[in-house]
C-alpha cells in the first residue's frame, strides 16, 4: 500500500466509526458491514463488491494496533499540510518516503528508551535529531578600568541540564515517552506547500518530538533540571558599555548528544569619575587657567592606570580645544591602544583679590580698545 493511500483514504469513515473507536467497536462494526456487503450476499453487485473491498482494507489497518497507530500518525502529519505525497513533483515540493516511515522498528515490545530512540533513528530523515543546547543570556557589570583592560570575571550560571532522575526523558520511572503523532518525532511541522513551506516547532510536543504521558516527578516532564555553576569568563579588553559578547559553547548542554548552546554576556560598564570613553579613545577634561590658555605652556594630565603625561598647550588655546595624548587610550583587540583625548576647560576664577585683582584690572585697561564683540555685531548687522 502506498503512502498516498494511507493519507487519502479515511478508514474510519469507511467503517463509520469515530477516530477514537476501541478495538472491540471496530471489530463489531466491521463484522456487521462485512456481512452486509459480502459478495456472497450481493451477487453481481459491483458497488457492494467495491464497498466490501474498502471495508476489508480499512479493517486490515485499523484492527492492527501497530498499523493503526502508523496510519493515525501519517494522517495527522498530512493534515498539517506539510506533505505532498507522490514524490518528486513540482519545484521545491517535499518528497516523503512513507515506506521508510512505516518500515521502522517501531514498537518492538519491551522498549527501554534506547528502543524508542533507536526506532526513531532508523526511520529516515524526519525524526528527533540531537538537539543543540539553548543559548544562554547573562549580564555582567565591569568597572571602567576592567572594561578598558579586559578582565576575567566569575559568572554564576543557572543552566538547564538533563534531569538526573529520568535521564532527561521527562518520563516517570518505568515509562517511556512516546513518539509525538503530530510530527512523528521530528519536532517540527511544515505549513504551506512546495517552495512556500515553512518549518516550525510542533505545538503538540513543543518541538521535542516526544510526548510524555507520565511525567517524571522531579522535572515535571520537562526532562531538564536547573543546575548552578560558576565559570570564569574572559572579557576582552576594550569592551563597550551595553556590548554583547558571544562565548561559543558556553550555553546550555545539548540534548541527545547535541552541541551546547552559546553564552551571550551583556556587559555593563560603570562610569569613571574622570575618564570617559569614545571608541578606542579615552577622554578627559582638564582645567587650565586663562593665562595658561592665552600664553600657552605645558600641562600635566592624568592617565588611566598609568603615570601622568605632559602635554604642550599652544598659546591662544580656546576653551574646548582638544589635545591628543597618543597611545594612552583603551586597549584594542590587536593590543595597540587608542589615544587619550584631552579637552581644555578654561577656568574662570570666582573670587579675585589682592595682586591678582590689581593685575586683572590693569589687564582690562591695557586691552580696552579690543572689542571682543565687534565681529559679532558686524555679522549681525550684515555688514
Ligand atoms: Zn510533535
Ligand atoms: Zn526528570
Amino acid at each position: 500500500m502506498s503512502g498516498k493511500d494511507y493519507v487519502e483514504k479515511d478508514y474510519y469513515k469507511v467503517l463509520g466509526v469515530p477516530k477514537d473507536a476501541s478495538a472491540t467497536e471496530i471489530k463489531k462494526t466491521y463484522r456487521k458491514l462485512a456481512r452486509e456487503f459480502h459478495p456472497d450476499a450481493n451477487k453481481g453487485d459491483t458497488k457492494a463488491e467495491e464497498r466490501f473491498k474498502d471495508i476489508s482494507e480499512a479493517y486490515d489497518v485499523l484492527s492492527d494496533e501497530k498499523r493503526r497507530k502508523e496510519y493515525d500518525e501519517a494522517r495527522s502529519l498530512f493534515a498539517n499540510g506539510g506533505f505532498r505525497p507522490g514524490g518528486p513533483g513540482g519545484t521545491g515540493s517535499y518528497s516523503f518516503d512513507f515506506g521508510d516511515l512505516f518500515s521502522g522498528s517501531q514498537g518492538g515490545g519491551q522498549g527501554g528508551l534506547g528502543d524508542v530512540f533507536g526506532g526513531l533513528f532508523n526511520r529516515g530523515g524526519r525524526q528527533a535529531q540531537p538537539r543543540r543546547g539553548a543559548d544562554v543570556e547573562t549580564e555582567v557589570t565591569l568597572s571602567f578600568e576592567e572594561a578598558v583592560d579586559g578582565a576575567t570575571v566569575p559568572l554564576r550560571m543557572t543552566s538547564q541540564a538533563p534531569c538526573r532522575l529520568c535521564n532527561g526523558t521527562g518520563a516517570k520511572a518505568g515509562t517511556t515517552p512516546r513518539v509525538c503523532p503530530t510530527c512523528v518525532g521530528s519536532g517540527t511541522v511544515s505549513r504551506g506547500q512546495g517552495a512556500f513551506a515553512l518549518s516550525e516547532p510542533c505545538r503538540d510536543c513543543r518541538g521535542r518530538g516526544m510526548i510524555v504521558d507520565d511525567p517524571c516527578p522531579d522535572c515535571h516532564g520537562s526532562g531538564r533540571a536547573s543546575s548552578a555553576r560558576t565559570m570564569q569568563v574572559r572579557i576582552p579588553a576594550g569592551v563597550q558599555d551595553a556590548q554583547r559578547i558571544r562565548l561559543k559553547g558556553k550555553g546550555a548542554q545539548g540534548e541527545r548528544g547535541g552541541q551546547p548552546g552559546d553564552l551571550y554576556v551583556t556587559v555593563h560598564v560603570d562610569a569613571h569619575p574622570v575618564f570617559g570613553r569614545k571608541g578606542d579613545n579615552l577622554t578627559v577634561s582638564v582645567p587650565v587657567t586663562f593665562p595658561e590658555a592665552a600664553l600657552g605652556g605645558t600641562i600635566e594630565v592624568p592617565t588611566l592606570n598609568g603615570p601622568s603625561v605632559k602635554l604642550k598647550l599652544p598659546p591662544g588655546s580656546a576653551n574646548g580645544l582638544t589635545l591628543r595624548a597618543r597611545g594612552k587610550g583603551a586597549t584594542r583587540k590587536d593590543g595597540t591602544r587608542g589615544d587619550l583625548l584631552v579637552t581644555v576647560e578654561v577656568v574662570v576664577p570666582q573670587h579675585v583679590t589682592g595682586d591678582a585683582l590689581a593685575a586683572l584690572e590693569q589687564y582690562r585697561e591695557a586691552t580696552a580698545s579690543d572689542d571682543p564683540r565687534a565681529a559679532l555685531f558686524r555679522a549681525a548687522n550684515g555688514a
